[in-house]
């Protein structure tokens, strides 16, 4: 989608720090992290959220926690634990329209969050 944030980053038009990359899934440095680790896992095909998965699209879903699973290993948060959050609307607080989980790790996260 042309004006959308997300698809920008997943061909290259703005650049972002790379932590994993497979043919159906980018992650990256969230810009403005909210904990020492905080990666943002993407489908490369524009999805708005968890809304609008599909019959033909909803398998990306085991894409995304395959790459979690991956990126949790390789960022060493695995043995102390990490969240996995995809904020959904407006009162979710999502701000980017392409569906999007955040990974949060590297201390100890209060919940329920605020
Ligand atoms: P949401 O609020 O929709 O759940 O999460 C969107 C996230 O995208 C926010 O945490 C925000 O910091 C991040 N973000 C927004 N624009 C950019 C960008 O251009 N590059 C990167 N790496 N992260 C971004
Ligand atoms: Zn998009």
């Amino acid at each position: 989608m042309s004006n959308c944030i997300f698809c920008k980053i997943v061909n290259g038009e703005i650049p972002c720090n790379k932590i994993y990359e497979d043919d159906k899934v980018l992650a990256f440095e969230d810009i403005n992290p909210g904990a020492p680790v905080h990666i943002l896992v993407v489908p490369k095909q524009h999805i708005q959220s968890v809304l609008d998965l599909n019959e033909s699209n909803k398998y990306v879903t085991v894409d995304i926690f395959d790459a979690i699973n991956k990126i949790a290993k390789m960022l060493d948060i695995d043995k102390d634990g990490f969240r996995v959050v995809a904020n959904t609307g407006a009162n979710g607080g999502q701000t980017v329209a392409h569906l999007h989980y955040h990974i949060l790790g590297g201390r100890s996260l209060q919940w329920p969050p605020g």
